[in-house]
């Protein structure tokens, strides 16, 4: 799995079809030098969930490698009021799903296919943020994990309406039932969030495979032993097999590295 660094990130990713599933129908693409990562967690009959997961993932990078630098000049009404990055995350997410919702209805072996996704560019010293679905993004920081995300699920409507309390949430029969997903409508809303960061933060985008495993705190305990992106994504995967691993588990970590410098600030503070 790759491991690459830039300036001031280091980042890995990690996916696995866990230990019931003969496919793996989660996609992530890692693009540590533009500082660009995305997890997508695809769905439907056959191969169709697969196919929908890296055409999203591939539609984005696509979009975002193409996409003119300032996003107000590329038109569109998304995510009016963000940063140009931010904007551009959710016109690439739009445009994915175009392609998506065209591809599932003309081609009869993908129709119902969908994807979650949920995608991080990093901006200097700000995440942006742009999802849909389930799969989640969490910023750690000493003794937090902190979700950045809220899920587009009936649990989490649930949750929030305080029908449920968060611990049940777990243990739902209603777990795979999303509010929203790309593929299945011709036009679909992200969320979005900008997020700043500081030196010694982790960036965590995942799949349901590993919140549905790993109870949050365990995922913090995870994080705050520490190790470089590759060891905890690894540490991650086998935690969340190891708890039955009944989905497909995609992690990708992604820390934003403290220079010397940082850590004498950190001291003096
Ligand atoms: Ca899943």
């Amino acid at each position: 799995m790759p491991v690459l660094s830039r300036a001031k990130l280091r980042a890995a990713a990690l996916t696995d079809p866990g230990c019931v599933r003969t496919n793996n129908e989660d996609a992530y693409a890692l693009l540590a030098e533009q500082g660009l990562f995305v997890v997508c967690d695809g769905m439907g009959g056959g191969a169709a969930g697969e196919v929908a997961s890296r055409m999203a993932v591939d539609a984005i990078v696509e979009h975002l490698g193409d996409a003119p630098e300032d996003a107000t000049s590329a038109g569109g009404p998304e995510g009016v009021g963000y940063r140009p990055k931010t904007r551009r995350l959710a016109q690439a997410i739009q445009l994915s799903n175009e392609r998506l919702y065209a591809e599932a209805r003309l081609n009869p072996q993908h129709t119902g296919m969908g994807t979650t996704v949920v995608a991080a560019w990093i901006d200097g010293d700000t995440v942006c943020v742009a999802h849909v679905g389930d799969s989640r993004a969490y910023l750690w920081r000493p003794g937090r994990l902190e979700a950045i995300t809220s899920d587009h699920s009936v649990v989490e409507a649930q949750v929030q309406a305080g029908l449920i309390a968060r611990e049940e949430s777990l243990q739902s029969r209603n777990q795979n039932l999303l509010l929203r997903a790309l593929g299945p409508e011709p036009a679909v809303e992200a969320d979005l969030n900008e997020v700043p960061l500081s030196p010694g933060d982790y960036l965590l985008l995942c799949s349901d495979g590993l919140t549905t495993m790993v109870p949050e705190p365990l995922i913090l305990q995870i994080v705050e032993r520490g190790g470089s992106p590759q060891h905890i994504c690894d540490a991650l995967i086998a935690e969340a097999r190891s708890h039955g691993g009944a989905d497909n588990i995609t992690v990708v970590v992604v820390e934003v590295v403290r220079s010397p410098w940082d850590r004498v600030l950190g001291l003096l503070r």
